[in-house]
């Protein structure tokens, strides 16, 4: 029986991870979650599940459950909460699901207690992949990824050595503008935007799919988790989310990784890894698949993949640079604040003006992405 601790389990991949678990009582067992404020849902979450402790971010949210909870569940609040709750033995597993940067903390915590991670947060590893995987190897905390593109990347590069790998080849939709020309994103709306073809997901990481800032992510993503260099690692559209990756080795050999378009899956491998449980809820029909296409990214429509390689040279804290002042960018979006189009002006801007620490430390990061946010939050005022 596996013991997990969910962070951000009122998300899309929390949600996903507690379906996952519901189906497989004998094997996994919530020992603890965590929410920004959505105490409605966690509260059904703690009377079926039954948590010993869950986290509530928003401290006045957490004491309007303490009044509504009558069983023995501890629950902690704030920020330092989430901390504390990782801190905690009782569990084997961190599924470290919250959006953004603010999974950062939580995630070196339970690495430093060697527990396993089930990393579906990626922005973790693109502020700080220097940091985690070192920390990983010291504390022996086995990073697995939740993401759909680096999950498939590792069950191919499972047994094989990484030294005759020739390139990972990681597939992207297009996100809903895959079709739209680049004058036009002067104009889409904040409901176009989040209607992801494919995936049904958070609206951070839907608007990040429409401008391909995700994509973006995931590059550095793979930069770190496979240790590969950058130009090993390419982007290749597939409109129909079926491959979820491939890796290609140095005798030309193609392995990919194919199934329908559910998260469920790549949560259930992180945490029955390294075996595989029965599972017939997600079923895929070869034959009813159809047709598979690939072809080039536009790098000049979607101006943020390109972002994510620069950053990737440019070393240091850049990619926290670029992560803070996507993260600022795409709230302000949601909000009606700016053009979808700008996104990539501001992370652009953002990366030309503040300063790069080539030190990477905790500090610089957690320094480098509060100046950001405070930068282009006075810049551009709600
Ligand atoms: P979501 O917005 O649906 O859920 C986020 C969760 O984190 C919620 O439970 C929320 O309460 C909590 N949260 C948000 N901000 C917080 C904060 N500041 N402090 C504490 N808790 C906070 O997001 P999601 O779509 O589930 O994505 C979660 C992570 O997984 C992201 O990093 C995303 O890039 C990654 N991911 C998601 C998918 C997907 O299909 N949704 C796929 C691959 C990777
Ligand atoms: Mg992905």
């Amino acid at each position: 029986m596996k013991k997990i601790l969910i962070l951000g389990s009122t998300g899309s991949i929390g949600k996903n991870a507690l379906e996952i678990i519901r189906n497989f009582k004998n094997e996994f067992r919530v020992t603890g979650l965590t929410v920004n404020d959505n105490i409605d849902l966690l509260e059904e979450q703690i009377k079926e599940f039954n948590p010993s402790s869950v986290v509530v971010k928003n401290k006045d949210r957490a004491k309007e459950l303490r009044k509504r909870i009558s069983s023995k569940c501890n629950i902690i609040e704030g920020e330092e909460g989430l901390l504390e709750v990782t801190k905690y033995e009782d569990y084997d597993i961190l599924l470290s699901a919250i959006v953004g940067f603010a999974g950062l903390k939580p995630t070196i915590e339970a690495i430093k207690r060697g527990k396993r991670i089930a990393l579906a947060n990626k922005e973790t590893l693109v502020v700080a992949g220097e940091i985690i995987i070192k920390l990983s190897k010291e504390y022996n905390s086995e990073i697995i990824p939740v993401d759909s593109e680096h999950s498939a990347i590792f069950q191919c590069i499972k047994g094989e050595d990484v030294t005759e790998v020739n390139k990972i080849i990681l597939t992207a939709s297009g996100g809903p503008f895959l079709n739209k020309s680049k004058e036009e994103f002067c104009n889409v709306t904040i409901s176009e935007a989040l209607n992801h073809p494919n995936w049904k997901m958070g609206n951070k990481i839907s608007i990040d799919s429409a401008t391909m800032m995700n994509k973006g992510l995931e590059i550095i993503e793979a930069y770190w988790l496979f240790g590969l260099p950058k130009e090993k690692i390419e982007v290749t559209i597939h409109p129909q989310s079926i491959i979820h990756s491939m890796v290609q080795f140095r005798d030309g050999s193609i392995k990919a990784q194919l199934s329908l378009p559910d998260m469920k899956l790549p949560i259930l491998y992180a945490l029955s890894y390294p075996h595989r449980l029965k599972y017939n809820q997600v079923i895929t029909d070869i034959k009813k698949i159809g047709q598979l296409t690939f072809f080039e990214p536009d790098f000049d429509k979607f101006v943020c993949l390109k972002l994510a390689y620069d950053v990737i040279d440019q070393g240091g804290t850049a990619p926290c640079i670029l992560n803070a002042a996507n993260e600022v960018a795409v709230e302000k979006f949601l909000k009606g604040k700016i053009k979808f189009s700008q996104i990539p002006e501001i992370i652009e801007e953002a990366l030309n003006v503040m300063n790069n620490h080539k030190n990477v430390t905790l500090e610089n990061i957690i320094e480098t992405d509060a100046k950001t946010r405070e930068f282009l939050n006075k810049k551009y005022r709600d």
